[in-house]
């Protein structure tokens, strides 16, 4: 009877492990850039051809290898990075088990060069399935670029279950941008299919955030920093205004690794709630430094998920951390328009009319030279003659003061610098917890700076307000309103232009068709192809009929978004930022005491519907402080 248990030969169990290690040509690609990063790089080229599966290229300019330490970082169990059993404990670069190269190397072709800075000659060397090809020396710049060919090649069945291109490539952008996020002093490029996808220079870690996850997260992010024996804390969260549905970046490091340690998403949950409306979420960047023996690292084949051994104290810590970067964040009228009366500025009065900017309306837009106004908040009661057509009327002023001659100071470009210098303005993010006491100081009214910002007080602060921004904002939440309900008012177009439109934009146009008849369009193709005729469009956009459809197609290209409440939402916004207020505008006091009040029972105070922001708060200790 012959033996039922025999040894599997040696080029299969290489090639069982190997598979532990690189499912596929993104685990391939984080073992060789985190081996780039331990070899201390500055510089990091990634280059993938189909996804990574004909293949990966990794350039680095780090230490390099010698000749044998090439030879040998192919072995298995070789590492340069653990000796003894006792450094399994204390890996400060972490999740070296010495396998990484020997495990693609089973499973691939390889083309390695490398040349450390004190050789003159480097190595070149190749290999395929773990056999050594040629071992030469040759002419190489310092560092390692090594080459890996034809992942899987040798297991076809695996090889056809990779994904396509197209999905291994999201894989491989992935894992780099995790390189990246946890080393931003490291300059990164990442090419794929021979076009550029990503070229990051060193760069700060908020920079090189923005970098990655784009810049509509500035002004959006919170930094985080706490530090203790036991953990440090660092990185970004995002503002509770910035949470959205789509698009969330979550990004956890430990001691400078991506990973993803069990139960901390729970924490950061329960430090949003109640904060942003359920179903969205924010995005994070949070970076954990530990005492390397207090984590539980080989929880995952790809060493990703983590567990701290102080757990609970962590995720406490972390939860508390960010709740109080949120509430130092909250701004004036989040926390004061919960108490109407204690606002210097008129308490709103219900629905008012647009401020349109068109001439059906030129009562909203009276031709008054830019002034200045100014009110005290003794006098911000609602009114009931509802004069104006924003409910102005609200403020008579009591006091002769020459507001025009301050105003002039203001505009001194020597003192407008100092007053947005970046440590006021970082001054600015905060409030204290003051804001709340009773003002007794008569309160100044408001003019207008530069033709843009409203310049008013709200408790003893100084506020600055975006006049186009806030007007933005109180139209947009109107006409979506309007749209909502059905209630846009429509015209018959006269004597209408063509629109033309290329292949990709009438396509979508013709996706959008019944969306845009509920918004109030009619559109009929013309007899040239690509050409089409709008009859009939909403009222408020007339004179801008092409213009907005053409924005309105684009969001839609640029997001594959069609659905019928994310165009309404452009049409709302795009129709708001036509009808705003535009700078320079010159307003009456009635008028803009109409815009902050209808401003300040909006949706959002703090941001237009594009997400910049409206309002920023000068804090009163940071004026006496400049007096001192
Ligand atoms: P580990 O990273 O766990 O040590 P690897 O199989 O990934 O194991 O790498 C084996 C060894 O090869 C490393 O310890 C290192 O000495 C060397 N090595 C790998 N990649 C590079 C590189 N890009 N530059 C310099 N040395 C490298
Ligand atoms: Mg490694």
């Amino acid at each position: 009877m012959s033996d039922v248990i025999h040894l599997l030969p040696e080029s299969i169990a290489n090639q069982i492990a190997a598979l532990e290690v690189v499912q596929s040509p993104a685990a391939a690609v984080k073992e060789l850039l985190e081996n780039a990063i331990d070899a201390g790089a500055s510089a990091i080229t990634l280059e993938v051809v189909q996804g990574g599966k004909t293949s990966i290229h990794v350039l680095d300019n780090g230490c390099g290898m010698s000749p044998v330490d090439a030879r040998m970082a192919f072995e298995k169990h070789a590492t340069s990075k653990i000796k003894t059993a006792e450094d399994l404990y204390n890996l400060s670069t972490m999740g070296f088990r010495g396998e990484a190269l020997a495990a693609i190397a089973a499973v691939s072709d390889i083309e390695l060069r490398s040349r450390r800075a004190d050789h003159e000659l480097g190595t070149e060397l190749t290999l395929s399935a773990s056999k050594v090809q040629t071992i030469e020396p040759c002419v190489a710049p310092i560092g390692t670029s090594i080459k890996v060919r034809n992942l899987l090649f040798n297991i076809p069945a695996r090889r056809r279950f990779l994904k396509s291109d197209r999905d291994e490539n999201v894989a491989v952008r992935r894992e780099f941008v995790a390189v990246a996020l946890a080393n931003p002093s490291v300059a990164m490029k990442l090419i794929a299919d021979g076009s550029l996808v990503l070229d990051l220079p060193e760069s700060s870690l908020k920079g090189r955030i923005l970098d990655v996850a784009g810049r509509v997260f500035d002004k959006k992010l919170l930094s985080l920093s706490y530090t203790s024996n036991i953990v440090s804390i660092t990185g970004y969260v995002t503002k509770p205004q910035a949470a959205t549905k789509s698009g969330v970046q979550r990004f956890t490091f430990v001691n400078g690794r991506y990973m993803k340690p069990m139960g901390f998403q729970k924490a950061i949950e329960l430090a949003y709630e109640g904060l942003i409306p359920d179903g969205t979420h924010p995005s994070f960047f949070i970076y954990f430094t530990v005492p390397p023996e207090n984590i539980d690292i080989n929880r995952s084949p790809d060493k990703k998920e983590i567990r701290f051994a102080d757990e609970q104290l962590i995720f406490t810590l972390l939860r508390q951390l960010i709740r109080e970067s949120l509430s130092a964040n909250v701004s004036v009228p989040v926390i004061d328009f919960s108490n109407e009366r204690i606002l210097d500025i008129p308490a709103y009065k219900g629905r008012e009319e647009l401020p349109v900017s068109s001439s059906e309306d030129s009562e909203a837009t009276p031709a008054v030279a830019r002034r200045v106004f100014m009110a005290g908040n003794q006098m911000s009661r609602p009114s009931s003659d509802g004069e104006g057509r924003w409910g102005g009327s609200l403020h008579t002023s009591s006091m002769n003061i020459n507001w025009d001659a301050l105003g002039e100071g203001f505009s001194t470009p020597a003192r407008e610098e100092e007053l947005f210098a970046p440590d006021a303005i970082a001054q600015m993010e905060t409030l204290p917890s003051d804001m709340r006491t009773p003002n007794d100081h008569p309160t100044v009214g408001h003019l207008i700076y530069k033709g843009r910002y409203i310049v008013t007080s709200l408790r003893r602060n100084l506020v600055l307000i975006d006049l186009k921004r806030a007007s933005e904002r109180i139209l947009y939440d109107r006409y979506l309103m309007d749209i909502e309900e059905g209630r846009v008012g429509v015209q018959q177009t006269l004597l209408p232009d063509h629109l033309e439109l290329t292949t990709e934009e009438a396509d979508t146009l013709r996706l959008l068709d019944e969306d845009l008849a509920q918004l109030g369009f009619v559109i009929e193709p013309a007899k040239v192809e690509g050409s089409f005729v709008v009859t009939q469009a909403p009222i408020s956009i007339q004179s801008n009929v092409h213009t907005l459809l053409r924005q309105l197609i684009h969001y839609c290209i640029d997001t594959g978004e069609h659905s019928h409440s994310y165009l309404a939402k452009a049409m709302a916004r795009s129709m708001a930022e036509m009808n705003a207020y535009p700078y320079g505008s010159s307003l009456e006091k009635k008028d803009v005491d109409g815009l902050l009040s209808q401003l300040f029972a909006s949706s959002d105070p703090n941001l237009s519907p594009r997400g910049e922001t409206i309002m920023t708060t000068l804090l009163e200790t940071e004026i006496d402080r400049r007096f001192v």
